[in-house]
């Protein structure tokens, strides 16, 4: 089988959301985001095994996303919509107990012509300019708003994850303007605002990337990616490996071929650039990554092991991110069909 496989250990995932629910008061509450299939990594699984370590509220992207969490879910816990009521959604948000964040006077009335009386929340604008009401229409419409009892005000940080920027106390302040004494449920922190202290956390914070082993949060590793050798051979002085010949050898060496390439997420950048493991011991990435395929100088090996490891406690997401130049949750939410995805812990 030349299949990869994406160890997820959900025990690591819980204990992260644990040890992110301990950085605030007894009082806040903790959700947990998992959108786009929970950061690649499934959310019906990733869902369930939370809602058992504790978590009573998770955020979705989308009301499709919604609808197939609530199916893994069950009845109980929230599930919150962050892109809001969208044309043709009421049917889905009404039978599978969605709560949309509405983020617009357009989508405030759409709502409250589809689905008069069900919860909803509100997103705001607190200056990130993407998703919100901005903070003159809230002031126009919040009394409307306000008498139909929004479950919560949320609002979101564009620079959480740099502690020192400008933009975090600057749109804590507008927040603080749009919905100080109006008596609702707040929530303004993601990952990085939950490290950016108690002042940011207000009765909810909802994080997502630090669940995953993401930066900025230095949680537990929570992924392995074990891509199988399919073939290895003896390469002379001289000889070249792969496209462009990218990789010349300059001693007899043994080319390990492994199973997974950019079509599985592993960034085309990473060409030579990361080493593969084997267990602890980092094996040279050499060549090309391809679309299927990936190949490494396991030469001083003392035995070619089944598989090679991408991902491992050894390297995480964002170690991949930072070689090819991108973040952390690109790497996770590119990782690709093509895996068997095997999961540990929780009930799993
Ligand atoms: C994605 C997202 C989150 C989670 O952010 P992390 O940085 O992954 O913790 C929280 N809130 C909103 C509005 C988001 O879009």
């Amino acid at each position: 089988m030349a299949q990869a496989t994406l160890s997820i250990d959900l025990d690591a995932i819980s204990a992260n959301w644990r040890a992110l629910d301990r950085l605030s008061a007894a009082g806040v509450q903790t959700a947990a985001v998992v959108k786009a299939d929970a950061y690649g990594l499934g959310a019906a699984r990733v869902g369930r095994a939370l809602a058992e370590a504790g978590a009573r509220r998770f955020f979705v992207a989308m009301t499709e996303e919604g609808a197939a969490l609530r199916q893994s879910l069950g009845p109980g816990p929230q599930i919150n919509v962050l892109g809001g009521h969208m044309a043709g959604d009421a049917d889905m948000i009404r039978d599978l107990d969605l709560t949309p964040m509405l983020n617009s006077l357009q989508q405030v009335t759409r709502h409250f012509e589809s689905l008069s009386g069900h919860p909803f929340g509100i997103q705001l604008d607190s200056g990130m300019n993407r998703l919100g009401i901005e903070p003159a229409e809230w002031q126009a419409i919040a009394p409307i708003v306000l008498a139909a009892k929004p479950e919560m005000l949320m609002s979101h940080l564009a620079c959480a994850d740099e502690a020192d920027h400008a933009m975090n106390p600057l749109q804590l302040a507008n927040f603080h303007a749009m919905t100080d004494g109006l008596g609702i449920p707040r929530s303004l922190a993601a990952t990085g605002g939950i490290l950016l202290g108690p002042a940011y956390h207000f009765d909810l914070t909802r994080p997502g990337i630090g669940l995953y082993g993401g930066r900025p949060f230095a949680g537990q590793s929570v992924l392995r990616l074990s891509l199988p050798v399919i073939q290895t051979r003896r390469v002379e002085p001289g000889e070249t490996v792969g496209y462009a010949c990218a990789w010349t050898a300059t001693r007899p060496s043994v080319v390990a071929t492994v199973a997974a390439g950019y079509a599985d997420g592993l960034p085309r950048s990473l060409s030579g650039r990361t080493p593969l493991w084997d267990g602890e011991q980092p094996v040279p990435m050499i060549g090309r990554v391809s679309m299927d395929l990936i190949t490494a100088d396991v030469t001083d090996l003392a035995e070619v092991p089944r598989s090679l490891d991408i991902l491992c406690p050894a390297q995480g997401v964002d170690d991949l991110a930072d070689i090819a130049g991108t973040i952390g949750y690109e790497i996770l939410t590119a990782l690709g069909p093509r895996y068997a995805r095997r999961y540990s812990g929780g009930q799993a």
